[in-house]
């Protein structure tokens, strides 16, 4: 069986989700609520492969909100991580993606080193950040979307934002390695981590947001914000593709301008209808096909039996791994979205 631990974008859509589900007594709740509100199994899963193959799973709902970052609340989000994956691995679960924010607490405030949940004793092994099969999907929407807007890679300037991060990163790699992109802009704020990024590489220039937009052919988002920024699409080139990977997304403004192409980044299609609820409430166009790229590496593993955690870690994603998780990902029926 595999496993998804999610969480809402935001308190608002915590609320408005409960409403819809029915808990009115939940709608009304502010930020303390959810903080102390526990993990919880809210839907069963059915996936087909186009191999015929079928596998169940369960979504693991965190209560994790990203404000609880914005308002210091550090030892709930913590609390909300641990007890998800306390509550995966107890249910039995072979491989849970911990999907969104979850890997990013997990590793940025080291809980690798918080094994003991109460009675449990973490094995790490049972879960994945599905990152690979992230930045996986994209590249291949890079490479096929740019195609389809008529943008030379081998012309055309990329620019990274969040490009040091374990998804960035691995994007920056691939690429590098896997096209003839012309020019890779480099965007973060901790310039170490650029400095180090941009040597590994042996390429790409480093720049704020700001000056890198006006330059870019394509923009792909992969930063962790809590919130997404206004961008001011008049400074953009024509045309412009901007693929958004972020949960919450990186754009907080919606598309107005002609030529500035939007692509909801790191989004998988499945050729066969899913049986489950969770899609619909995360506002997923066709949600009984479309799905994050992490949650689809966890069925994934599931599928081929190899129950261990592939991503793990931060910035060891190698693109030999981006490979293999991309030929499986194609064998069970798995494609990026490519649908503005
Ligand atoms: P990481 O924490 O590993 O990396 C985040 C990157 O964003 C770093 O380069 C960081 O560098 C940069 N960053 C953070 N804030 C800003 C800012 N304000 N301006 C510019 N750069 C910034 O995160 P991941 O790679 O794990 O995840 C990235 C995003 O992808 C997240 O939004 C996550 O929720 C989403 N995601 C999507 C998935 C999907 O299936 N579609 C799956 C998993 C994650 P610095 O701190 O130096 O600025």
């Amino acid at each position: 069986m595999f496993g998804l631990i999610g969480h809402l974008t935001s308190l608002e859509h915590a609320q408005a989700v409960a409403k819809e589900l029915g808990y009115p007594e939940y709608a009304d709740q502010g930020l303390d609520f959810w903080c102390s509100a526990p993990p919880q199994i809210v839907d069963t899963i059915k996936v087909t492969s186009i191999t015929g193959q079928v596998i169940e799973g369960r979504y693991v709902e965190s209560c994790f909100l990203p404000e609880m970052l914005a308002n210091r609340r550090i030892k709930a989000a913590i609390r909300k991580i641990l007890n998800a994956m306390a509550h995966a691995q107890k249910y039995g679960i072979n491989i849970t993606a911990l999907g969104g924010f979850s890997s990013i607490i997990f590793e940025e405030f080291k809980l690798h080193e918080s094994k003991q949940v109460r009675n449990i004793k973490l094995e790490f092994d049972r879960f994945t950040t599905g990152n690979t099969h992230t930045a996986y999907i994209l590249c291949r929407q890079v490479e096929q979307a740019s195609q389809k807007l008529g943008i030379e890679l081998s012309k055309a300037t990329v620019a990274v934002c969040g490009a040091t991060g374990d998804i960035g990163s691995a994007v920056c790699r691939w690429l590098d390695a896997r096209t003839d992109v012309a020019e890779l802009l480099l965007i973060a704020r901790n310039q170490e981590r650029l400095q180090a990024l941009q040597d590994e590489l042996g390429r790409g220039k480093i720049m704020g947001l700001e000056e890198a937009l006006p330059q870019a052919d394509i923009v792909v988002w992969v930063a962790s914000m809590p919130k997404g920024i206004e961008i001011d699409f008049s400074v953009l080139k024509e045309p412009c593709l901007l693929i958004d990977g972020g949960y919450p997304k990186n754009m907080g403004n919606q598309i107005q301008h002609p030529g500035v192409y939007v692509l909801n980044g790191g989004i998988v299609e499945h050729s066969l209808d899913i049986d489950w609820k969770i899609m619909q409430i995360v506002n997923m166009q066709v949600p009984g096909r479309q799905l994050f790229a992490c949650f689809a590496e966890s069925m994934l593993l599931e599928f081929e039996k190899w129950y261990t955690n592939f991503s793990w870690g931060r910035n060891q994603i190698t693109v030999e791994n981006m490979d293999k998780i991309g030929q499986i990902s194609v064998k069970h029926g798995f494609r990026p979205l490519l649908s503005f």
